[in-house]
Parts: structure tokens; C-alpha cells; sequence
């Protein structure tokens, strides 16, 4: 017991976060038996308890042990990196030897159990298991893995039971990453509104909406990350969502109460996540921003965007968005009357963000009309998929 413990506590600070800048892929086996998991996690060295057993089911998206299929390939909690050739250390960047060497270890011990065939050097692949990966700001768990659909329908729980499962339409969005950060959340309700007895979180109607987004984008074959996340509340169907302090932010942190730190924690969330994706090839990454304003209740406001105020990139994004947005209430609307704007703004979340970034005011959430763009559902719905359009354009 006390040498797993020393095992462990050394490793949680041995790595240093540039092993995730790295590329790597799972090392993957076909089952030939469903009972097998413990058997092949002993044969790879793996332990058998629940973390190693979640981050298996996460990455082979598994509702359950249950649902493994003979001779289906899986994906087993084991990273494998490139070797460069020279030194382990210096290929997934450690700062300690005694980290490295523990790797080496890991690979010579398979290859003496010959579950690999090959070292290293020959194969030129290091194979790092989850077990000693963790400590990371990073990681893969199961209910932190980007939401990225497949070709055939696919779960994905955080959008809760009845819509969690997804069918692909197109491939449009393929190789397109999004961040989707919905307004405020955790200790911060952001603006609160009330109607009736009700009152209304700006951080529940943002976060909805973001879901829709979300949903919608990955059905278009996008990578897409939801920033902020809240455990428990999927896509929900009702009028009044109920105020909750659950969200959490990226892969899953508490939220600071303190702006500045709610600020600089999800910002820090999307720059390491667009490092890792760049570093993975990925070319076409944006950030969106979600919220509702809180202006006098007497005045209307329509969808309007921010853009960070250096950036053409950023500018030229908004614009687009804004233009469909505009055809749109054209079509919906009777006086085809839209004031949504598009300006530049020194926010952080535009100035600090690394991806190409737009900020959307979504209404006034003090206005009786505005608010009947988000109570019922099918009208948040609306605006997700407004959003949607804006996206699958041509910027
Ligand atoms: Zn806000």
C-alpha cells in the first residue's frame, strides 16, 4: 500500500503538461470474449479498478462492460506516442528522469510478457498507460472527451437522456473544433430576471442554447467542446429552467466565484485545448460565447455580436453570423425589422482566447418580448439553429 502510494503521489508531478501537446493514439486490441476486460488489463499491466475501467468505457464511448462485442476493436486505456529517437524524456517533454524511466519500465516489462512485440526503438512508439498519466490539466475521461459523432448515431450523454443520441447529416463541419462557452454558471447566475414566481438565470438560457448548438454542430461531423458543462442538466424541454450551481468548466473544474478567475479558468480551458487540437493538425478552430444581456426591461434587443476588437478574423466571423441572423429575422419577422449589431469590444474572453472569437448577446432577458425568444424551447431551438446556419457558411 505504501509503495503504490509514494508510486502515485511521484507521478502526479513528474509530468509536465507538455505530454499532451503531443500527438498519440490508443493502443487497440479486438476482444474475443466480453468477460476479458480483467484479463487483458492484467496481461497490459493495467489495474483493474473503476478509474481505469470508466476511461476505457469513455473512450470507446461504452454504456457499460455489457455492451462489448466479441472481435470488435477497443481501445485500451494506454497512450501511444511517437518516439523521436532520441530519449523518452525528451520526446513527451518530462522534467524528471525517474518518470521517464518508469515508462521505459512499463515498455520492457511488456515486452518481456510479450504483449509487445517489439521495444521502442524498433517500434518507435511509447506506450504510456493511463495510470501514469494522471495528474494532467488535460485528460481524456470519459465525460471530458470532446463530442465528436461518428458516421452512425451516436450518445452522447451531456445532452441528456432524451437527446443524447445523435444522427449524423452531414459532413460539412468535418475538422472544423468549437468551443462553446455559455455565459457565467457555477457560483455565477449571471443576470436574473423574474417572471411570475420564477425567476430566470441568464447562465441556465445561455447554457441550453449552447447544448442545441452543440448538438446541432456535431451532427455536422464538428469537433465541438463544451466549455462550460453542467452535469446534470442535458437539453431540457420547459419553459422555466431551474437554477442550478452545477456547471462546471472544462474538463472539470469547480468555478471560481471571483470574476477574474471564472474568467482566466475558462479562457486557460480553450488555449489548452487549442494548442493540443493545433498541434493535432486541426486548422479551423473558433470560440463562441454565449449570453443574454440585462438591460432596462422596457427595451428590445436584438441578436447582436461582439468581435475582438483587433482582430479582422474575428470581425469578419461576427459579420457573417450577423448577416444570416439578419435573412433570418427577415423571414420570421412581419416589419423585417432587425437592429442587431456587430462592434468591436475589449472583453477578455475575446481579448484572451486563442481561437477566432465571437461574442453573441442574445436578447434582453428583462424584456417580455425578448424573453419570448427563450422560454419555449422550440424558440431556443430556433436560435441554436440560426446559429447553426450562421456556421455552415461560408464566412
Ligand atoms: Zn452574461
Amino acid at each position: 500500500m505504501r509503495r503504490y502510494f509514494i508510486f502515485f503521489f511521484f507521478f502526479l508531478f513528474c509530468f509536465s503538461r507538455s505530454l499532451f501537446a503531443q500527438n498519440y493514439e490508443f493502443v487497440s486490441i479486438a476482444f474475443t470474449n466480453e468477460k476479458d476486460v480483467n484479463f487483458v488489463f492484467k496481461k497490459y499491466q493495467l489495474r483493474a479498478h473503476r478509474e481505469n475501467t470508466d476511461f476505457f468505457l469513455g473512450i470507446n464511448k461504452l454504456g457499460g462492460l455489457h455492451t462489448l462485442v466479441n472481435r470488435r476493436l477497443y481501445y485500451l486505456p494506454i497512450f501511444k506516442f511517437k518516439y523521436n529517437g532520441k530519449s523518452v524524456k525528451e520526446t513527451l517533454g518530462l522534467d524528471d528522469w525517474s518518470a521517464a524511466e518508469a515508462i521505459v519500465k512499463y515498455n520492457k516489462l511488456l515486452q518481456t510478457k510479450k504483449v509487445r512485440p517489439r521495444s521502442i526503438v524498433e517500434s518507435k512508439e511509447i506506450w504510456v498507460p493511463y495510470h501514469l498519466m494522471k495528474g494532467q490539466e488535460i485528460m481524456p475521461d470519459p465525460s471530458e472527451r470532446p463530442l465528436l459523432a461518428g458516421k452512425k448515431p451516436d450518445n452522447f450523454p451531456i445532452f441528456g437522456k432524451s437527446h443524447s443520441e445523435i444522427t449524423p447529416v452531414s459532413q460539412k463541419l468535418k475538422n472544423h473544433v468549437y468551443y462553446i462557452v455559455s455565459g457565467h454558471g457555477g457560483p455565477d447566475p449571471g443576470a436574473i430576471a423574474r417572471k411570475g414566481k420564477f425567476r430566470l438565470h441568464e447562465d441556465e438560457y445561455a447554457y441550453d442554447i449552447g447544448l442545441r448548438l452543440a448538438r446541432n454542430l456535431i451532427s455536422h461531423g464538428a469537433k465541438v467542446y463544451m466549455i462550460i458543462r453542467d452535469p446534470s442538466d442535458g437539453i431540457r424541454e420547459t419553459m422555466y429552467l431551474k437554477n442550478g450551481q452545477n456547471e462546471k468548466c472544462w474538463p472539470s473544474e469547480e468555478i471560481p466565484l471571483d470574476q477574474l478567475q471564472r474568467l482566466k479558468q475558462r479562457a486557460d480551458a480553450v488555449n489548452q485545448l487549442y494548442e493540443h487540437n493545433k498541434a493535432n493538425g486541426i486548422r479551423f478552430q473558433r470560440v463562441l460565447m454565449l449570453h443574454l444581456d440585462s438591460r432596462p426591461s422596457n427595451k428590445r434587443i436584438d441578436m447582436f455580436f461582439y468581435h475582438a476588437p483587433k482582430s479582422l478574423a474575428s470581425k469578419k466571423f461576427a459579420t457573417s453570423l450577423q448577416q444570416t441572423i439578419k435573412k433570418k429575422y427577415r423571414l420570421t419577422r412581419k416589419n423585417k425589422h432587425y437592429t442587431g449589431v456587430v462592434k468591436g469590444r475589449d472583453l477578455y474572453m475575446l481579448r484572451k482566447t486563442k481561437p477566432i472569437a465571437v461574442y453573441a448577446e442574445l436578447g434582453n432577458l428583462q424584456n417580455t418580448q425578448d424573453q419570448k425568444r427563450f422560454l419555449p424551447p422550440n424558440n431556443r431551438q430556433a436560435i441554436a439553429n440560426w446559429l447553426t446556419a450562421g456556421l455552415l457558411k461560408k464566412e
